[in-house]
C-alpha cells in the first residue's frame, strides 16, 4: 500500500495538477513535473543506494532543508523555475509522507534519520 501511495503520490498527481490548473499547456506542465523526479539521482552518492526503511528527507544533498528552501524561492521565479520548484516541493512532500508512513508502522527504523525530529513532530500533530 505504501508503495502504491508513494508512485500514485510521484506520477498520477503531477498529471492532476498540471490538468486542473494548467489546463491550456497540461502536457509541458506534466512533463516539467516529471522531470524533478531526477532529483532522486542524489541518491547514487548515497551508501547503500537503495535502503527501504530510510529516510530521503534531510538525509541525501538534494533533500536537505537548504535544498528545500532553494526550491521554495523557485517558487517566485518565471517559467519553467516555478514549476521545477513547485515539482521539487510536492516531491519532497511525496518522500515525507512515505517517511510518515514508514515511522507509523516502525518508529525505530527512522532513529538515525536526520529529518527524525521533523517526523516525530507530524506523527505527533497529526495523532499518528
Ligand atoms: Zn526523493
Amino acid at each position: 500500500m505504501q508503495f502504491f501511495i508513494h508512485y500514485f503520490l510521484h506520477f498520477v498527481f503531477p498529471f492532476f495538477i498540471a490538468f486542473i490548473f494548467f489546463r491550456k499547456d497540461w502536457k509541458k506542465v506534466y512533463l516539467i513535473l516529471l522531470a524533478t523526479m531526477f532529483v532522486d539521482l542524489d541518491h547514487l552518492v548515497a551508501d547503500p543506494i537503495f535502503h527501504p526503511n530510510r529516510c530521503s528527507i534531510n538525509f541525501h544533498p538534494l533533500h536537505t532543508y537548504y535544498a528545500m528552501f532553494v526550491y521554495f524561492v523557485f517558487l517566485f521565479l518565471r517559467r519553467p523555475f516555478n514549476l521545477i520548484g513547485m515539482g521539487l516541493l510536492f516531491h519532497m512532500l511525496t518522500d515525507l509522507t512515505d517517511c510518515l508512513m514508514t515511522y507509523a508502522k516502525c518508529t525505530e527504523c527512522l532513529s538515525d534519520s536526520p529529518a527524525l525530529k521533523l517526523i516525530q513532530v507530524i506523527s505527533t500533530l497529526g495523532g499518528i
